[in-house]
């Protein structure tokens, strides 16, 4: 690639992120002012602290239903998100919304292996899905859900976040663009120690350890900033089985990912030590988003020639949360297909299952497209 290509590239990332508006990101520009309906299946953290809130932000989405097995939160919520009693489901009645013209999309946040039957019968009842990472418990579920979609003539989204958020959109355009040489090498880190008693770490209701839960981010950002899928897998399990917390589920796993193109990914997951970070290492520097993919703030630093410098975008227009809700409104307003649709995740969990056999078998696995 020429230089002249390479500034045009980096130009094109800076200013777009600057205006807020990025290529396959929801724009305010659409020429509707219907919001599409959501509704949210689980009333967990991650949906009450991170996701609801974020509405707020919306240009194209909005909240009009509520699915929780407990009744104190659904009138908690309810009555904060002014969420009517016709709109409110127990799981028992959750195949109603089928009769409930308001809700377009449904958002499944609930542990993962429920992701697929919620999913499932959300398509049944007519309705487009997003779904929360990971997208589902193994690759058969991942199929079945797409299968769903399909049949239904629904769409359906994985909340991968991160593709999002302006710094990792950043660092995908100049990886691609070659603007510290081509990519050679791919590190990529994350994990959190973990607090002990709770669904991610009993197998039945997680489908795995670290791996599902958080290593996912290193292996999702692997394939994003290459643009490839991995053709060989290589992994190896450290976990303290004496350890509580890990009697059904991982601890760390190391996994080492070959892409077609000859880059190598060297990659961390982990339940017992904190780091969150990647670093794309080309034939002329690196760039290097640490931590990668928080909630906020990320920092990005880049290497290039020798010169260490770092690289602030402005405040995005819309946090990472509320253009992800944004994407899919539009997509089920134009009819295009969303950017991380379920083969995404679909593409994640052929690699997670091939790194869990690489693991048990001491192996190099191969994946064949
Ligand atoms: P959580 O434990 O806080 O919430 C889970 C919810 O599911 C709770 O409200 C719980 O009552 C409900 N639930 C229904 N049936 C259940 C059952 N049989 N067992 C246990 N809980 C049940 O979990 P969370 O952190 O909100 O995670 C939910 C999903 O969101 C997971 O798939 C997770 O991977 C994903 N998540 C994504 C992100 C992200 O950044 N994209 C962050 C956190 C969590």
């Amino acid at each position: 690639m020429s230089t002249g290509t390479r500034r045009e590239v980096l130009g094109i990332g800076v200013g777009l992120a600057a205006s807020g508006i990025m290529p396959g990101l929801s724009s305010p520009a659409l020429a509707t002012t219907r919001k599409i309906g959501y509704a949210v299946v689980g009333l967990g953290s991650y949906a009450t602290r991170q996701i609801m809130p974020n509405f707020g932000g919306c240009d194209h989405a909005r909240l009009v239903a509520l699915v929780s097995g407990t009744p104190s939160k659904l009138e908690k919520y309810g009555a904060e998100y002014g969420i009517p009693q016709t709109h409110r489901y127990s799981y028992a009645q959750f195949d109603r919304i089928r009769d409930n013209p308001d809700i377009d999309v449904v958002y499944v946040i609930l542990p993962n292996s429920l992701h697929a039957e919620y999913a499932v019968r959300a398509a049944q009842a007519g309705k487009h899905v997003l779904c929360e990472k990971p997208m589902a418990s193994s690759v058969a579920e991942c199929q079945t859900m797409i299968a769903a979609c399909r049949k239904a003539g629904t769409k359906l989204m994985i909340g991968y976040r991160s593709r999002f958020e302006p710094y990792n959109r950043l660092a995908i355009e100049l990886a691609r663009g070659g603007h510290v040489g081509p990519t050679r090498l791919i590190t990529a880190e994350h994990g959190f120690p973990i607090k002990p008693d709770q669904w991610r770490l009993d197998k039945a209701l997680s489908g795995g350890g670290s791996m599902m839960d958080i290593g996912i981010y290193s292996l999702n950002a692997a394939r994003y900033l290459t643009g490839e899928e991995p053709v060989e897998v290589s992994a190896v399990e450290s976990t303290d089985r004496a350890d509580p917390r890990f009697r059904s589920v991982e601890d760390r796993i190391s996994f080492v990912l070959r892409f077609p193109s000859g880059v190598q990914a060297n990659c961390i997951s982990s339940y017992s030590s904190a780091h969150n970070g990647y670093r794309v290492i080309g034939t002329q520097g690196w760039i290097g988003l640490e931590p990668a993919t928080p909630y906020t703030g990320q920092t990005m630093t880049i290497r290039k020639d020798g010169v260490t410098a770092p690289r602030t975008l402005p405040p995005p227009v819309r946090n990472q949360f509320a253009a992800q809700l944004d994407h899919m409104a539009e997509c089920v307003l134009t009819g295009a297909t969303p950017m991380v649709a379920g083969e995404e995740g679909l593409a994640d969990m052929r690699v997670i299952e091939a790194i869990y056999r690489s693991a048990a078998e001491r192996r190099t696995v191969e994946l064949t497209a």
